[in-house]
C-alpha cells in the first residue's frame, strides 16, 4: 500500500502542485516541487502519490519545470519499457470506460498484475478532460491499489498532449505498471497518435443498423489488431454477432496490419463482463507474436526514434512561434495569405527566413 491507499483518480488540478512565487489567494496554495531524487525514488518504489506528482511535473507547461521534469524522466527511463501497451478507441458511447473498468479489474484480479490507465484527448483542452476526467467513472478501478488512472493532460496541441502521455507511460512503467491502457476518442487524429505509442490497438464498435463501416474511418480499421463489438447482451446479442461475422468477412478487403498479425473480430459485453478474457488473451498472444518474430524490439526502436523527432519538431515549433521577429510579422503574413496577396509557400519561406535570419 502506498501512502495514499484510497479512491484516487490522479491528476486534474495540476496547478495545485505548482510552486507559487507570489501568494495570490490562500485557497490556492501550491505544493512546492520535490527534489529530483525524491521523485525518482518515489516513482521506482511505486508510490502512487509521488508518481502522480511526477506526472504533474511532466505535464507542467511552465518553462522552469522543464529541466527538472526531463531529469526525473531520464533517471526513470532505464526502468521503463517492457510493458504491454494497449490503445483503446471507439466513438463516444461505445463503452470504452466501462470496458476499461472491467478489463482493468481482470488484469489486477485475475492476473494479479498492475495496470495504468491513461487517456489521450486533445479536446480536454477545452472541456478539461472529457474522457477519464470524470471521477465517477471507473470508480471500482480507481479504488484498486494495483490500478493507476490518469486523465488526459489538458492544454496544448495533440502533439503536446501525446508527448506528455508518452512520458507519463514511461513513468508508469518505471513505477511497475507493466500493463498500460491508453484510451482515446474515436474522432480526429488522436487514434493515429495513440497507435504510434502502443503495441496493440483495440477498436470498440457498436453493431448499428445499416452499414457497419459508417462513421469509422477506413484508416482506423487498418491499424486495428482487434475489433470488439461491444454491448453484445440482451436483445443486442444477435445483432452484434451478425456484425462480427460481417466484419470478419469484410476484413480481407483491408490490408493486413504490417506485422503479419491477422486482426480479429469478436463480440463482448463490458456490462455483462463477457469476452473480457478473450480480449486480454488476444493482447497476450499478439505480444508473444511480436516478441517471437523480433518485431517488438523494432517497434520499440521506431517508437523511441519517433519520440526524438517529435521532440525536435515541437521544440522548433515553439522556438519559431516565440521568435520576436516572427511574432511581430506572422499576423500580417496570415492576412496576406488569406487575401491572396501572398502564396502560402512564399509566406512560409519569408517567415522561416525571419526566424533563421537568412535572406530568402
Ligand atoms: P465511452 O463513451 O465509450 O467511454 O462509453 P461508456 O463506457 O461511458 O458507456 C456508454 C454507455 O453504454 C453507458 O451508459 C454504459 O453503461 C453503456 N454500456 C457500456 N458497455 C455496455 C455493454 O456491454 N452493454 C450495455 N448494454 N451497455 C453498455
Amino acid at each position: 500500500m502506498d501512502s495514499v491507499g484510497q479512491a484516487i483518480v490522479f491528476g486534474g488540478l495540476p496547478e495545485l502542485d505548482r510552486p507559487q512565487k507570489t501568494m495570490v489567494c490562500p485557497t490556492m496554495i501550491r505544493r512546492p516541487r520535490l527534489a529530483r531524487d525524491a521523485y525518482v525514488e518515489g516513482v521506482l518504489r511505486g508510490d502512487r502519490t509521488i508518481l502522480s506528482q511526477a506526472i504533474t511535473l511532466i505535464e507542467s507547461l511552465r518553462p522552469e519545470d522543464t529541466e527538472l521534469a526531463q531529469d526525473v524522466l531520464e533517471q526513470c527511463l532505464p526502468y521503463a519499457g517492457d510493458s504491454i501497451r494497449v490503445g483503446i478507441t471507439g466513438v463516444p458511447g461505445a463503452g470504452k470506460s466501462t470496458l476499461i473498468e472491467v478489463l482493468g479489474a481482470y488484469i489486477t484480479t485475475e492476473r494479479g498484475e498492475k495496470v495504468a490507465v491513461l487517456a489521450v484527448d486533445p479536446s480536454s483542452t477545452v472541456s478539461h478532460g472529457s474522457i477519464l476526467g470524470d471521477k465517477t467513472r471507473m470508480e471500482t478501478l480507481a479504488n484498486d491499489e494495483r490500478a493507476f488512472i490518469r486523465p488526459s493532460p489538458s492544454g496544448g496541441s495533440l502533439g503536446g498532449v501525446a508527448r506528455r502521455t508518452r512520458e507519463t507511460m514511461k513513468l508508469c512503467e518505471a513505477a511497475g505498471y507493466h500493463n498500460v491502457l491508453v484510451e482515446t476518442v474515436g474522432v480526429g487524429q488522436s487514434e493515429t497518435t495513440v497507435r504510434d505509442m502502443v503495441d496493440f490497438f483495440l477498436l470498440l464498435m457498436l453493431a448499428g443498423a445499416g452499414d457497419e463501416l459508417q462513421g469509422i474511418k477506413r484508416g482506423i480499421v487498418e491499424m486495428t489488431d482487434l475489433i470488439a463489438f461491444n454491448k453484445a447482451d440482451g436483445n443486442n446479442r444477435a445483432k452484434a454477432e451478425a456484425a462480427r461475422r460481417e466484419y470478419e468477412n469484410a476484413l480481407h478487403l483491408f490490408s493486413p496490419t504490417g506485422t503479419g498479425w491477422t486482426p480479429r473480430v469478436i463480440t463482448c459485453s463490458a456490462r455483462a463482463r463477457e469476452g473480457i478474457s478473450e480480449i486480454w488473451d488476444a493482447v497476450l498472444e499478439h505480444n508473444a507474436w511480436l516478441t517471437s518474430t523480433g518485431q517488438l524490439v523494432k517497434i520499440r526502436q521506431e517508437q523511441v526514434k519517433r519520440w526524438m523527432h517529435e521532440l525536435i519538431e515541437q521544440a522548433l515549433r515553439e522556438a519559431f512561434l516565440q521568435h520576436a521577429g516572427v511574432r511581430e510579422k506572422i499576423a500580417a503574413f496570415e492576412q496576406d495569405v488569406v487575401e491572396g496577396r501572398l502564396s502560402p509557400f512564399r509566406a512560409a519561406r519569408r517567415l522561416i527566413a525571419i526566424y533563421t535570419e537568412n535572406d530568402l
